[in-house]
């Protein structure tokens, strides 16, 4: 779990800024959920056979009595609490939430036990358009930020009947192999076998590689689903690889599934990933309603910036207020809360905690500021406060505290005008 400082800080907000602005251009709605839920949720919804659940989840029994857990995704909070607030009744919502989730892994890099996701979804709405729009989006994301090394992966599930005649053809297939399925793939062969293709062990990628597809067992409307995917992307100019073996660490998807991978961050390449959920709903019990959407790993985003040195720079102060003298410490507050009153849109830093003069300018000029304005005793029996640009050679000027703030504001235009 980390501590994100406040250096790394900029990289944060720039990508958060840059996420809820598009999800607002595209019509999203921002929701928040509690970071706990029943434990059973998270079984019912991601299933009982996947890493997540078997093994990554901080699960805890709390006073009353009641078994919770930290969440380690999103969505299943979020169809809850459509299902729980009457969101559904045949309604279509696109909503997204951000926040930290909760798995015990195997901690290394671009792989934690906290981390953030942005959690994009869109109920309500069957068709491939909204699959292919969420994808552009994603596009979309990636250029607005000044990300390059990505690419999406796509592929079908079909639907759970398709899925369960592909099921019994891997099975046999894997039984014949038995000897070399490692022994997660083994007990993955009774509960569930296409977790298999998703094993990250090296030793089975060459019997995975030879498994039967499940793009060729496609039932009819998932196929035409799928082509109108392919075609509308290739239409809007997004590209894309179809990877018959992405098959996603989560249960719950039908359909389309796809993943923005990089070869920017070594083995955790996945920074995207999510899929069509049309049977989740009806599973925790609300009305049969269609859905479909993905998370972004928020870490792993801030990394790809960080890398294409596309973070812009950390905001600093534009004036910064040196005091001098006790009268002058004594009146300085009420007069700095005054031009921030009259300046809204100007970063006033006042100097706290003392210091001489030379410690104060220090202090100025490390806060990047581009104007102090010096409060001292002399100056304020004369009625005046003085100024000087601080990133130019230029002379101290005074200004009456009278013409305040109109005179910061024109020392200021003129101080950042020269620096820039
Ligand atoms: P991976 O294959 O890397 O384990 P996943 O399939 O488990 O990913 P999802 O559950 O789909 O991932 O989560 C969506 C995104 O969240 C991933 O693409 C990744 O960017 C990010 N993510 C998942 N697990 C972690 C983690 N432990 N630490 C940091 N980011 C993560
Ligand atoms: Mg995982």
């Amino acid at each position: 779990m980390n501590d994100v400082l406040p250096a790394q800080i900029a990289a944060w907000q720039h990508l958060e800024g840059t996420v809820r602005d598009l999800l607002t251009d595209y019509g999203y709605e921002e929701i928040r959920v509690p970071i706990v839920e029943h434990t059973e949720l998270f079984k019912r919804a991601i299933g009982e056979f996947t890493d997540v659940v078997e093994k990554e989840m901080y699960t805890f029994t709390d006073q009353g009595g009641e078994s919770l857990t930290l969440r380690p995704e999103a969505t299943a909070g979020v169809m809850r609490a459509a299902i729980s607030n009457g969101m559904l009744r045949g309604a279509r919502h696109k909503l997204w939430c951000i926040g930290p989730m909760f798995r015990h892994e195997r901690p290394q890099k671009g792989r934690y036990r906290q981390f953030y996701q942005v959690n994009v979804e869109a109920i309500g709405f069957p068709g491939p358009d909204v699959d292919a729009e969420l994808m552009a989006m994603t596009a979309r994301l990636w250029r607005r930020l000044g990300i390059e090394r990505v690419k999406l992966n796509i592929n079908s599930l079909g639907t759970p009947e398709a899925r369960r005649v592909y099921r019994e053809k891997l099975v046999a297939y894997f039984r014949g192999h038995e000897a070399r399925l490692d022994s997660d793939s083994k007990r993955r062969l009774e509960g569930n076998p296409l977790r298999i293709l998703d094993s990250k062990n090296p030793e089975m990628q060459e019997i995975i590689a030879a498994a039967p597809l499940l793009t060729d067992h496609l039932d009819p409307e998932s196929r035409e689903h799928f082509d109108t995917l392919c075609n509308t992307l290739q239409d809007i100019g997004v590209a894309y690889e179809v990877n018959p073996r992405l098959v996603r660490g989560l249960d719950y998807y039908t359909r389309t599934v796809f993943e923005w991978t990089t070869d920017a961050l070594g083995a955790q390449d996945a920074v995207c990933s999510g899929g069509r959920y049309d049977g989740l709903i009806a599973q925790l019990g609300g009305e049969s309603t269609p859905g479909v959407g993905f998370a972004m790993g928020v870490e792993r985003a801030v990394e790809l910036l960080v890398q294409a040195q596309r973070v812009p720079p950390a905001a600093a102060a534009d004036v910064y207020v040196v005091v001098n003298g006790a009268r002058a410490t004594a009146a300085g507050p009420g007069l700095v809360e005054r031009l921030r009153d009259g300046l809204p849109q100007v970063r006033f830093e006042l100097n706290l905690g003392g210091g001489n003069f030379k410690t104060q300018f220090r202090r100025a000029d490390r806060s990047g500021a581009a104007l102090a304005l010096i409060i001292g005793d002399d100056e304020l029996a004369r009625g005046v406060v003085a100024m000087k640009p601080l990133r130019q050679e230029a002379s101290q000027t005074e200004c009456p505290i009278a013409a305040l703030p109109a005179g910061v504001e024109a020392a200021l235009a003129l101080a950042s005008r020269r620096q820039g």
